[in-house]
């Protein structure tokens, strides 16, 4: 039997906030021996998917008060800012002491790469911290090292053996348009990830575009596509054709949660809901601080739903959800705003029907929302999918997940939000055993608490991951798995 390493490793698959922050954490409070390898495919570490856009007007959903990497220091960010020289530059004026205000995404980016780079500097001798640009495309419990560790196999270079590993994937893109014909999918017209600034930037700046999707990411690509001088117009298409609704200045409002008289149904969740609002109304106060009230109770709630009260809240009250709890930023309002009044920007409530290429362009075909909503057909010269950010893995495409899958060291959830996992984030296998070296941070992670999302909910995860992977015990001999029933649900 191979004797164990006297240093506790853990692998760390993303660097994009979560990984990064996890890292940050590891090594500001491990005290025993602990080698930290985090490991990023991509170029830049620590800003992943949402903080890598270069575009200024890009700016955060949530304002720069509630944006520090510590729960433990909600001002760490703010800090930061206010000693940056140029902050303001680019972030439309100073940021105020009240945080009140929404920066740029890139300088956010810039923000988790200090905090990685503080963490680093600041560790004691014991913790290290190895950051790899690679890919993680396989991973599996080895049973040669005798003791049950996890060999990661890199796309480049040797494969690595650790104690624990964390996956920190993140994001993905949207799955394409199951209407639309493969000619389509393959041609330059279709922008497949909406964060493809390239792609984006290749668009004809006068043909007429189409964006499937209304929220956040659309918004995104229509600023980017404006910065860029597009001339053509552009439409946006969802089912229900709901915008984010923006932010508004909030005060603290005491919620309806009681954590002892938790509602049980979706139904009593809005009912107790809509009766916050009007005594927030009443009070003087907008909506939105009933509804921001709930935040810090929003996995509470969750997890007092039953199954099928989740389906009902994802079938009926989801899109609602998205739109109320996402907001845009009062500037990024604004633009969106005038581009609509102008005739620049249309947004249409409807189902695409088909997408077929033409000679000159593509083909969209659209069911109109509504009684008198109709077909209507347009030739556009280039299509976006913003939908949002797919989340069930048995249409997501990443090699390591799909091992993960075929080895059945993971499952989707049966709501199909991401990953099964426990609330520490520990893998649940195809046969419901827990694992206790395998680990899901971060969006993948949302099933047991549906907003797993952004950095306010994602820096508690972080900072309890952290305590509980250096406190776990890691015996000689191999763990007994856990189980985990899986809940029965119809699809
Ligand atoms: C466009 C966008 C804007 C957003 N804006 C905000 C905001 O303003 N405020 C907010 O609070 N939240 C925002 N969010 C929410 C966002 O989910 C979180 O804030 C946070 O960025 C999630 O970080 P992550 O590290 O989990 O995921 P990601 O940022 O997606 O990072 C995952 C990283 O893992 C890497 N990776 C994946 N697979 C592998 C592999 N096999 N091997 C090696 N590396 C791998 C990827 O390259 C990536 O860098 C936004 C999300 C998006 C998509």
């Amino acid at each position: 039997m191979a004797s164990r390493p006297s240093k506790r490793r853990i692998a760390i698959i993303g660097a994009g906030f979560t990984g990064s922050v996890l890292a940050a954490h590891l090594l500001r409070t491990a005290e025993e021996p602990t080698s930290v390898h985090l490991i990023e495919r991509a170029p830049s570490v620590g800003t992943g998917l949402a903080y890598s856009t270069p575009n200024s007007a890009h700016v955060l959903n949530v304002r720069a008060y509630n944006m520090s990497a510590f729960p433990d220091d909600p001002r760490h960010f703010l800090r930061w800012l206010w000693a940056q020289d140029d902050v303001g530059s680019d972030d439309g004026g100073l940021v105020p002491p009240s945080g009140h205000a929404f920066v740029s995404r890139a300088r956010y980016g810039a923000y988790i790469q200090d905090v990685l780079r503080n963490a680093q500097a600041a560790a004691p001798p014991h913790v290290s911290l190895t950051v790899t640009r690679a890919e993680v495309v396989d991973l599996a419990q080895d049973m040669n090292d005798g003791d049950g560790g996890i060999r990661l196999r890199l796309g480049t270079g040797p494969s690595l053996n650790v104690d624990l590993a964390a996956l920190c994937v993140g994001n993905f893109s949207p799955s394409p348009p199951s209407v639309a014909e493969p000619e389509v999918l393959a041609s330059d017209r279709f922008v497949a990830a909406p964060w493809d600034w390239q792609a984006l930037a290749a668009i004809d700046a006068d043909a007429p575009v189409l964006i499937l999707g209304t929220g956040l990411t659309m918004v995104d690509t229509v600023l980017a596509l404006e910065d860029q001088g597009h001339r053509g117009p552009v439409v946006a298409l969802s089912r229900r054709g709901l915008l984010p609704v923006v932010h508004e200045e909030t005060r603290p409002f005491k919620s309806f949660v009681h954590p002892q008289v938790m509602p049980h149904t979706v139904l009593d969740v809005l009912i107790a809901l809509k009766a916050d609002v009007r005594r927030a109304r009443a009070a003087g106060l907008d909506w939105r601080s009933a509804f921001d009230a709930l935040r810090p109770y929003h996995h509470l709630l969750w997890k007092n739903l039953p199954m099928e009260e989740r389906r009902r809240f994802l079938r009926h009250a989801r899109p609602y959800w998205e739109i109320l709890r996402h907001r845009m930023a009062p500037e990024v309002a604004a633009r969106i705003d005038s581009l609509v009044a102008n005739g620049r920007l249309t947004i249409r409530a409807g189902r695409l029907r088909a997408l077929r290429l033409l000679p000159d362009g593509v083909q969209a075909t659209v069911r109109a929302r509504g009684a008198e909503g109709g077909i209507w057909t347009r030739r556009i010269g280039a299509v976006i999918n913003a939908t949002g950010t797919e989340c069930d893995f048995g249409r997501i495409d990443h090699p390591l997940v799909r091992s993960l899958l075929e080895r059945g060291l993971a499952r989707p959830d049966p709501l199909r939000l991401g990953l099964d996992v426990t609330e520490d984030g520990a893998l649940i296998g195809e046969d419901g055993a827990v694992s206790r070296r395998l680990f899901a941070l971060g969006p993948v992670s949302r099933p047991p608490f549906w907003e797993m999302t952004a950095v306010p909910e994602l820096r508690n995860q972080c900072t309890a991951a952290a305590r509980h992977l250096i406190g776990l015990p890691l015996g000689i001999s191999p763990l007994p798995p856990l189980r985990m029933p899986r809940t029965r649900v119809s699809q």
